[in-house]
């Protein structure tokens, strides 16, 4: 699979090609048609690896595929897709990796992590959302709230799981189920107990 070859609308091609993504690297490679087929995917892949981009793309692929509507303001979002890290840096750079991708598409990603007041980023929610990115504790706070509905979620991504198990995460992280896509530096009995009750049927598995 090349960028060429892997389905992607124009103006998610420019955005590849700006951002200097020239060869798809093996996480890429693999997972990208596993998850543009509908499957969950259990991958193990570094940081450093790729995997932002090969979940991001044919996320990004399919909500324009499908049209999403252009966001609106409203109270209560309802996201396609939400992706949970660990800590503040990682989801931070999943969603500066997003907007890049998303730039000049109608599709809108909202970040929310802990340890700064929820205002300012309920505010930017309420401005529309498509993709929530967020790291756990904060994420459950603004769908307490009420901010955050799940009716249209398609898209559950678990960055670096095996720090999340750590974070005691396990209990909200099997509250939902959609397409899930699973991505842990490590694969120990914790891990792969999580991934069985998770995921449907495709696993991959990198070194
Ligand atoms: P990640 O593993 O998603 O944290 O990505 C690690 C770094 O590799 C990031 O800085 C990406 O911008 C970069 N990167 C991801 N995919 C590619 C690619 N196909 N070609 C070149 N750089 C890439």
């Amino acid at each position: 699979l090349t960028f060429e070859e892997a389905g992607l609308c124009e103006s998610l091609k420019k955005n590849v090609s700006k951002s200097g993504y020239v060869k798809p690297t093996p996480v890429q490679k693999h997972g990208i048609p596993i998850i543009s087929a509908g499957r969950d995917l259990m991958a193990c892949a570094q940081t450093g690896s790729g995997k932002t981009a090969a979940f991001l793309l044919p996320i990004l692929q399919q909500l324009m595929a499908d049209g999403v509507a252009a966001s609106q303001f409203s109270e209560l979002q309802e996201p396609e897709a939400i992706v949970v890290a660990p800590t503040r840096e990682l989801i931070n750079q999943i969603y500066l990796e997003a907007r890049k991708f998303a730039y000049g598409t109608c599709v809108r990603p909202v970040v929310v992590y802990g340890g700064v007041s929820t205002g300012y980023q309920i505010r930017d929610l309420c401005r529309g959302c498509n993709i929530l990115c967020g790291t756990p504790g904060r994420l459950l706070d603004v769908i307490n709230r009420g901010k955050v509905g799940l009716t249209k979620l398609r898209y559950f991504v678990l960055d670096e799981a095996d720090r999340m198990l750590d974070m005691g995460f396990e209990p909200d992280m099997r509250r939902l189920d959609r397409q899930t896509l699973m991505f842990s530096a490590t694969y120990p009995e914790d891990i792969q107990k999580l991934a069985a009750d998770f995921l449907k049927t495709d696993y991959l598995f990198l070194a």
